[in-house]
């Protein structure tokens, strides 16, 4: 059986499918008239990031499962799948923690001015060290999640290590289950007006995109720091640029964009009270393997020992 690799993955997921003796075919050219060409005949896709939409996947003649390495789908066209009764399936439990640490480093890096303080000792002006510009503690801050799944609930049980107030947004849980998690559960508007930290959690679509626009910024108070690690859209950005340039908020970190890589005159660049980072959030190397050798088990264990699957990794599983 033929299996499609589209984007660069950790060795790891490749020599379990070679192990198992299924024939991989490296894609590197995500042209559609070369994904048309490359994907017509393989059993299975495992995709990074690239779009795998209907003009490409018509095309294809023995898809069986697209395994996402990964766990956001909005890079597939999913009613697609799911009129063919294609499997979708995604590395559930690979990349929380590695997301999780990651907000965790822009909050730190955004309250203790890493890079003046380098700055001042290498520069030689070590004693205006008390003169730095908001230089706080994440003690007893109030911090808001917008969205309680998997990767929310790893940054909470990290914020209350740090003792901070951590408060939830997730319309779709139950409060009790946030409440058991030492959270508190609150409304959308309630949360962004109380909280010192906004950290985004959502899946793209179209109930969440424009989810922070100029309305939700208004709200935020002058000290809000606002990280978003889900997806390029939720945030909208011209609106961040405008309260970020105003100093209507403190600070930002964004990992993900609406255009990957974004323009090179994209007008973040200009800023200086937010920290970019390349959609890298779940690039650690333990991460880039747990999820190259998951995302490759999907597919073999999808392929040949159903009874071996995650069924959380499946999506689409009730069209299957
Ligand atoms: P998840 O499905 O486990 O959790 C999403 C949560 O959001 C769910 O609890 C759901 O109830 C809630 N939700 C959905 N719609 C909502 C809405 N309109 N308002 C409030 N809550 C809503 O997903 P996850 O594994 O925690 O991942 C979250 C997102 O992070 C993914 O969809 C993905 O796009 C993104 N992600 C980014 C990276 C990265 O490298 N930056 C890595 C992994 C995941």
């Amino acid at each position: 059986m033929k299996i499609a690799i589209l984007g660069k993955v950790h060795q790891k997921g490749l020599e379990f499918l070679k192990e198992n003796e299924l024939e991989i075919v490296e894609v590197t050219n995500f042209n559609n008239q070369n994904l048309q060409e490359e994907l017509k005949f393989v059993d299975a896709i495992l995709l990074r990031t690239s779009r795998l939409d209907q003009n490409v996947l018509e095309h294809c003649k023995n898809l069986k499962i697209i395994s996402r390495h990964g766990v956001g789908y909005d890079n597939v066209d999913l009613d697609y799948l799911n009129k063919k009764k294609i499997a979708l399936c995604i590395t559930s439990t690979s990349n929380a923690v590695s997301v999780a640490e990651h907000v965790i480093s822009f909050f730190l890096y955004l309250t203790k001015n890493l890079s003046l303080s380098d700055k001042l000792v290498k520069g030689g002006n070590f004693n205006q060290r008390s003169e730095l510009p908001n230089f706080f503690e994440l003690y007893k801050k109030k911090l808001l999640i917008a969205g309680f799944g998997r990767i929310g609930k790893e940054v909470a049980k990290r914020c209350l290590g740090f003792d901070m107030e951590v408060y939830v947004y997730d319309p779709f849980l139950n409060s009790d289950l946030i409440k058991k998690s030492g959270c508190i559960p609150i409304e959308k508007n309630d949360g962004l007006v109380l909280a010192d930290f906004v950290s985004i959690h959502l899946p793209l679509n179209e109930d969440t995109k424009n989810f922070i626009s100029q309305t939700e910024l208004d709200l935020m108070k002058k000290k809000t720091i606002l990280v978003n690690t889900s997806r390029g859209g939720i945030v909208n950005e011209n609106d961040l640029y405008q309260a970020l340039n105003s100093k209507k908020i403190l600070g930002a970190g964004m990992d993900v964009f609406v255009s990957e890589p974004p323009e090179s005159n994209h007008p973040f660049f200009k800023l200086d009270n937010i920290l970019l980072t390349p959609h890298n959030a779940a690039l650690t190397l333990e991460c880039r393997e747990r999820m190259s050798l998951e995302a490759s088990q999907n597919i073999f264990y999808y392929l040949k020992n159903m009874t071996k699957l995650n069924m959380e990794n499946l999506v689409n599983k009730k069209f299957l």
